[in-house]
């Protein structure tokens, strides 16, 4: 009998475990994607566009025959799979907290029809969940699960491809809804777009990576992070690709990869924390709700440079630099006062590699309530970390036009404003004193 394989944060044939699963159940598979009005509702325009794109690549490599259902995902998966008398619906593990309770409504539907649920391999190189302490206990600090994530090992890379099958024809199918229209330029899309976007950076900027990632100014970095997110490349294809390499870039990238893991694996354990403080310390937490300030930081028009160019590129590419999302998330959380879940909507709103996990606890770990914080009280100052990691004012100018004509490293320390670009709209070094007080309220 012919298998289903319902893609979801899997959208690539290469390196893919689940389909290799699939193959060995049957040579028949049809592949699926079910849009889901539960994700697609709270996932911004940018993030959606980008989906749809990956979407259209994939059922190219399918030679036009993803079969695209919209709906509820219990009702859609088995009615697609009775169609074709599945035997079996495979995918690979969403360890997400809605992706794992709507997997369980799933699997029930398709049981009482007397159709098998098959998960093999997840979006990471380790199922979350199976990295933890000797006495089974979850890691709350990244160094010792670096270790342990190490030292446990993945598998190489699943030998897939699009003519591992036969794939069935849908017996029916939507059309790939048009994509949103958005001021964002978006990444191209899909499997072969991400694997040139790796293959361009080993060849250009792993060597320099463990220096040039903290420099926004530089394309430094991979960029492979919306690619991740859908999973148009796997981790394991990646870091096979830099097995046997003890060079400083490697290892760095090796440890950046874990960090996504890591994430992935703290709300694995404590999915509430998709929402609420991982230290519930941090509940007493005194905030300011100034809705004004709070749309000045959306916009881009803080008066300090180094933000206002972090949230204008969040805006013009749906992306930002790492560097610069620690230093807009410190702003908006310890000048501002403002609390880290409004930030972390804002950037799920325009980021078209948003990802619960990753977002939402490296909010946490900036605002101080996440596992392995960054100590509360070492509060960024953004005129140096703008002068020691954009040192040449390059970035600042790039993505603030009311800056261009001032040279160098002046844009960040402006001595005379061009008439356009507002005034520091807070003193940091006074709001820096009212977040250590607060934070004092709650740790006394
Ligand atoms: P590279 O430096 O090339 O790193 C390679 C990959 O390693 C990334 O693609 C990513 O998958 C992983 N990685 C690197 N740093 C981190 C990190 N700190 N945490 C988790 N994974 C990491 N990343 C997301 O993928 N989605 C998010 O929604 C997200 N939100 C963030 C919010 C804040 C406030 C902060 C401080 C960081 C956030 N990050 C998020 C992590 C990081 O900023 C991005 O993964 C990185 O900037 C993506 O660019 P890159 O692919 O060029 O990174």
């Amino acid at each position: 009998a012919p298998v289903v394989l319902w893609f979801r944060r899997d959208l690539r044939l290469g390196d893919h475990a689940a389909l290799l699963e699939a193959s060995k159940h049957s040579k028949h598979v049809l592949a699926l994607y079910v849009l889901d009005e539960a994700l697609l509702k709270p996932s911004g325009d940018a993030r959606t566009a980008f989906l749809y794109g990956c979407l259209e690549k994939l059922d190219e490599q399918l030679g036009g025959r993803l079969m695209l259902v919209r709906g509820e995902p219990a009702a859609e998966v088995v009615k697609a799979a009775k169609k074709i008398g599945a035997s079996a619906v495979h995918v690979s593990a969403d360890t997400g907290p809605y992706g794992r309770r709507r997997d369980a409504e799933v699997a029930k539907a398709l049981a009482d029809n007397n159709i098998d649920w098959v998960e093999t391999g997840s979006p990471y190189a380790i199922m979350p969940g199976r990295v933890t302490k000797p006495d089974g206990d979850p890691y709350r600090v990244f160094t010792p699960f670096f270790r342990a994530w190490t030292a446990h090992g993945w598998r190489g890379p699943a030998d897939t491809g699009p003519s591992l099958v036969d794939w069935v024809e849908p017996p029916r199918t939507l059309k790939i809804p048009k994509a949103p229209k958005v001021s964002a330029t978006l990444p191209e899309p899909g499997e072969q777009a991400a694997l040139d976007t790796w293959h361009t950076f080993l060849d250009e900027a792993l060597e320099t990576y463990d220096t040039d990632r903290d420099r926004p100014d530089r394309e430094g970095t991979t960029r492979i992070s919306p690619y991740l997110r859908w999973g148009c490349v796997h981790p394991r294809t990646l870091l096979a690709d830099l097995a046997g390499n003890d060079g400083v870039g490697a290892k760095s990238m090796r440890g950046e990869l874990c960090w996504r893991e890591f994430h992935a694996d703290v709300l694995w354990h404590r999915p509430e924390t998709a929402r609420k403080n991982y230290d519930r310390r941090f509940d007493k937490m005194k905030h300011d709700s100034d809705t004004e300030a709070f749309e000045r930081w959306c916009a881009g028009k803080t008066g300090y440079p180094i933000v206002d160019a972090g949230m204008r590129q969040l805006l013009a590419e749906g992306w930002m630099h790492n560097r610069v999302r620690m230093v807009v998330a410190s702003f908006l959380v310890k000048d501002l006062h403002l609390p880290w879940w409004l930030g972390a909507r804002h950037f799920m709103n325009h980021l078209v590699d948003g990802d619960l996990a990753s977002n939402q606890l490296n909010w946490q770990w900036v605002a101080g309530s996440g596992t392995d914080a960054a100590p509360y009280f070492r509060i960024f100052n953004p005129t140096t970390q703008g002068e020691k990691f954009d040192p040449n004012g390059d970035y600042v100018r790039k993505y603030v036009p009311e800056l261009r004509s001032v040279p160098g490293k002046a844009v960040h320390k402006l001595k005379e404003r061009p008439k356009e670009y507002p005034e520091p709209m807070v003193d940091h070094a006074h709001e820096r004193q009212v977040s250590l007080e607060r934070y004092g309220q709650i740790t006394s």
